[in-house]
C-alpha cells in the first residue's frame, strides 16, 4: 500500500479513506476505533487517504488493509485480511506505518478489529444524552461568551459546567476558563456556578470577592437545596442519600451543615444516630439509581417510622427516563455501552444498572474507548449516554460501528422529554 500524505515522523497512519485501484474510494468509518486502540497503547496517531494495492497484489509489510465488501461480515479474520477481491469494497479498515517500531502494534491493532467485523444491530435507547439542566447550564456560558464586552476578561466557570470532557473543551475553545475554586478568579471578574450548584459558603465567598455571578445550577438541584433548608428549619436531621465528594451533594449539604447527615448505604442508615427519632427527614442526590435509593428510603422507613421525604422524588426525571429506557432494552443486547465521562454520576449509574441486568457495560468518553474485544462478538449492542453527553458522541459511535459491517439501528423509546429551563436573567434576552 502507498501513501497518498505524508507520513507522520514515527507512528502510525489511520485511513479515513482508501483511494481504490480503479480509481473509486472506500470509506473507513471505523478509523477513530483503530486510531483509539493505537493511542491507548501510546502510538502516536495521523490520518490521511491511502491508496489499495492493486487487486492481486499483497499490501506491503508496513501497510495493513482490510476491504469490507457489503456482504461482509460472516468470514473468518484470516479471510478478511486477505488482499481484495472485490474491485471496489464499500468500506475498509487500513492502516500504515514506516515506523518499524510502531508495526507490530499496527498489525494487531488491525487484526483485533478485524475479530469485530460482523453485521449488527444497535438499540438505541431513548432518551438519553442532554437533559434540560446540562443544556441549560452550557446555554448559560454560551450567551455569557456572547454577551461579555471584548475587554472584560475571560468568563470563569467554577468547576466543570456539566460532567462532561467534551463539552468542557469546546467551551474552553470559545474562551470559557475552569477553575476549581473561586480563588483562582480575579476580583471583580465573570463567574458562573455549574449546574451542580453550590453550598451557601460558596456564594459568600464570591460575593466578597465582587465576583459577578451567573449561577447555572439546574433548578432541579436549587429544588432539593430549598428542601434542606425547609427540613432543617423545622427541626428536623436531613438525612441526605448521596455520593460523598460529589459537587452536588457538597453543596447541598452546605445549606444546613450542623443538621445534615449524608448516607449512602443500607448499612450506613443502621449506624445513624439523631437527635430525635421522630424528626427526621430525608433528601436525595438528582442522579441516583432509582432501586437503590428504594433500599435506601425503605431502610430509612422502619428505623424512623415518621420519616418525612420531599413532595415529591428528587431523582429527577432525566436520571430516572435513562434508566427506565435502558432497563427497556438491556436484556435484549450481548452488550451495553455508555457514553459519559467519568466523573457523570447519571452516567455511571447507567453502567450499574445495566450490570445489574446481567449485561456487560462499558463507559466510553467517546468513540475512541471501545475496545474491540468488548463488541467482537456481540450481534446486538445497546446504546445510551448520559445527561451530560453530547448526542453527537452517540451519533460518532453508530457512525463506527458502521465501519465494521452493516448495522442495522433500532431505537427504543420509553418516554418523550419536553422539558425546558429558561436561562437566569442575567443572560436573558
Ligand atoms: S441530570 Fe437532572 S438534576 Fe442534573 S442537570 Fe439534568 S435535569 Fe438537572
Amino acid at each position: 500500500m502507498s501513501v497518498s500524505a505524508p507520513m507522520a515522523d514515527g507512528g502510525v497512519v489511520v485511513a479515513e479513506q482508501v483511494r481504490l485501484p480503479d480509481g473509486s474510494r472506500a470509506e473507513c468509518p471505523a478509523a477513530p476505533l483503530l486510531a483509539g486502540s493505537l493511542q491507548r497503547e501510546e502510538v502516536p496517531v495521523g490520518s490521511a487517504v491511502l491508496a489499495a494495492p492493486p487487486p492481486g497484489q499483497e499490501a506491503t509489510a508496513q501497510a495493513l488493509w482490510l476491504p469490507l465488501p457489503a456482504d461482509n461480515g460472516n468470514g473468518a479474520p484470516a479471510e478478511r485480511t486477505a488482499p481484495a477481491e472485490a474491485p471496489s469494497p464499500t468500506a475498509a479498515l487500513a492502516l500504515a506505518t514506516a515506523d518499524a517500531a510502531a508495526l507490530p502494534t499496527a498489525r494487531s491493532t488491525l487484526t483485533a478489529w478485524a475479530m469485530a467485523v460482523r453485521p449488527r444491530t444497535v438499540l438505541l435507547a431513548a432518551p438519553r444524552s442532554f437533559c434540560a439542566g446540562v443544556e441549560r447550564a452550557i446555554e448559560v456560558v454560551e450567551r455569557a461568551l456572547a454577551r461579555r464586552p471584548p475587554d472584560s476578561g475571560p468568563v470563569y466557570v467554577r468547576k466543570q459546567i456539566v460532567h462532561n470532557k467534551h463539552v468542557v473543551r469546546r467551551l474552553e475553545e470559545r474562551g470559557a476558563v475552569f477553575v476549581d475554586e473561586l480563588d483562582q478568579v480575579p476580583r471583580g471578574a465573570m463567574v458562573v456556578f455549574s449546574a451542580h450548584g453550590v453550598s451557601p459558603q460558596v456564594r459568600q465567598e464570591a460575593e466578597a470577592r465582587g465576583l459577578k455571578v451567573i449561577d447555572a445550577t439546574c433548578p432541579l438541584v436549587t429544588k432539593v437545596h430549598h428542601e434542606a433548608l425547609r427540613f432543617a428549619r423545622r427541626g428536623d436531621t436531613v438525612v441526605l442519600i448521596g455520593h460523598a465528594g460529589h459537587e452536588e451533594i457538597e453543596g447541598t449539604l452546605g445549606e444546613a451543615p450542623e443538621r445534615t447527615v449524608l448516607v449512602e448505604t443500607p448499612q450506613d442508615v443502621a449506624d445513624l444516630e439523631v437527635e430525635d427519632p421522630e424528626r427526621v427527614s430525608y433528601l436525595t442526590q438528582t442522579t441516583l439509581a432509582m432501586e437503590e435509593t428504594t433500599q435506601i428510603i425503605a431502610a430509612l422507613k422502619k428505623r424512623f417510622p415518621s420519616l418525612r421525604g420531599p413532595g415529591s422524588e428528587d431523582i429527577c426525571y432525566a436520571t430516572t427516563n435513562r434508566q427506565h429506557a435502558l432497563e427497556a432494552i438491556a436484556r435484549q443486547v450481548d452488550v451495553v455501552l455508555v457514553v459519559g465521562s467519568g466523573n457523570s454520576s447519571n452516567s455511571m449509574r447507567l453502567v450499574e444498572l445495566a450490570g445489574r441486568a446481567g449485561v456487560p457495560a462499558h463507559l466510553i468518553d467517546g468513540v475512541g474507548d471501545i475496545e474491540p474485544h468488548w463488541i467482537a462478538d456481540a450481534h446486538r449492542i445497546g446504546l445510551t449516554a448520559g445527561a451530560s453527553a453530547p448526542p453527537a458522541l452517540v451519533d460518532e459511535v453508530v457512525a463506527a460501528l458502521g465501519g465494521l459491517g452493516p448495522v442495522q439501528v433500532h431505537e427504543h423509546r420509553t418516554a418523550v422529554e419536553d422539558v425546558y429551563f429558561a436561562p437566569p436573567k442575567e443572560v436573558r434576552a
